[in-house]
Parts: C-alpha cells; sequence; structure tokens
C-alpha cells in the first residue's frame, strides 16, 4: 500500500489516499471541497479511488463527497455524523457554500474494522471537535482529523463540539500501545510518540 497526500483550498485540508499497489484502487481519507483536484490527482497518480472516508461532517473534509459518490464511490461516515451532510451540519452556509447534501453509504461505529479495496482499516471513535468524528488506523498510520494536530488539538467551539470529550478522544489515542505516525486533517504531520511529550493538550486534566 501506498499513500499520497494532497492539501487543498482555503482552509489547506488534507486528504489522504490509501492506494492498493496492485490494484491501484484507492481509499480517499477526507476528499476536501475540490472535486476537480481530486480527479486530477487520481488520474495523474493512475489509482482509482473507491472509497471516501470522512473523519467528519465538516464542509472543509467532506464538501465534494455528493460528488464522488455520484460516480460510485462509496462513502463512509460515523453513524453520529451522518446526519450533518444534509441538515446543514457540514456548515457549509456559515462559511459562504453550499455544496449537495447526501446520506453515506457506510455508518461507522467504534471498532469497526474493514476490509477496502485489500487494506485494512480500523475505526476509532473520537468525539469532541463533532460527537461523531472519528479517527482511522491502518498498519503504523492514524488519520486524526480534527482531532488531534501537531502539538495541538481541533477546536470545540463549534455545534455538537465538547472540550472534555475531545481532550477524553486524544489521551484515547494517546494510550495505544507503541508509536503511530499522525495524519491530521490540516497542518503538518506529526508522531503519536511526538504528541504524548510536546503536545500543549497533553497535561490537560479533564
Ligand atoms: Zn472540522
Amino acid at each position: 500500500m501506498k499513500l499520497y497526500h494532497l492539501s487543498s483550498g482555503l482552509l489547506h485540508v488534507n486528504t489522504y489516499f490509501l492506494v492498493n499497489e496492485t490494484t491501484r484502487e484507492a481509499v480517499c481519507i477526507d476528499g476536501g471541497e475540490n472535486y476537480k483536484l481530486i480527479k486530477c490527482t487520481e488520474q495523474e497518480n493512475g489509482f482509482n479511488i473507491k472509497h471516501l472516508l470522512l473523519t467528519h461532517a465538516h464542509f472543509d473534509h467532506a464538501g465534494n463527497a455528493a460528488l464522488l459518490q455520484a460516480d460510485g464511490v462509496k462513502v463512509y461516515i460515523s453513524a453520529i455524523d451522518n446526519p450533518k451532510l444534509s441538515d446543514g451540519g457540514t456548515l457549509d452556509s456559515n462559511f459562504g457554500r453550499h455544496y449537495p447534501p447526501l446520506c453515506a453509504d457506510v455508518l461507522l461505529r467504534d471498532g469497526d474494522k474493514l476490509c477496502l479495496s485489500g487494506i485494512d482499516v480500523e475505526v476509532i471513535a473520537t468525539p469532541g471537535h463533532t460527537d461523531g468524528s472519528l479517527t482511522f488506523k491502518t498498519g503504523d498510520m492514524l488519520f486524526t482529523g480534527d482531532t488531534l494536530f501537531l502539538e495541538s488539538v481541533g477546536r470545540t467551539d463549534f455545534p455538537t463540539g465538547d472540550r472534555e470529550e475531545l481532550i477524553r478522544s486524544v489521551k484515547k489515542l494517546f494510550a495505544l500501545g507503541g508509536d503511530y505516525k499522525v495524519f491530521p486533517g490540516h497542518e503538518d504531520f506529526t508522531t503519536l510518540s511526538h504528541e504524548r511529550e510536546y503536545n500543549l493538550f497533553s497535561d490537560v486534566d479533564i
């Protein structure tokens, strides 16, 4: 499996592609807003997106999900965040965007284990940024969405955000055994060992 990465849009959202190098089928994590850019990335690198995993429903991560779904890409999100994709919970109109609503194809829960295009992915519920935020674990990699960032954590001032929940979720990730590469929804990559030591929220008590 090979990892491809793309940062796009005003909010510099990170989109990741897990590509099965034999079949060239890909799992996309957080497609972002720009459909055309995703399609060009897919073509230029010679892979074929089959699955779209959303860490949460916010428009900067999920804006192009309806267009990708119309192409036949299967969309996955937590059962908790799924209604936000069609009830304004993406916050698109709050930021002057209007993306088509959708209902995901597969609703995820904590502990789900998926095998997508031959790639194993484990679902870890990490509520706090939204109540349905997820982290995806594959191999030695964690895709943390807006839960855990380089030396920081996600905002909790949006609807369904909860600071205590977020800190609990971050501590849940810190408690995973061993080290992981951390690929957040925005900003730079990091590692779990770096975050255990230097994250500004690692010493915060709930
Ligand atoms: Zn967000």
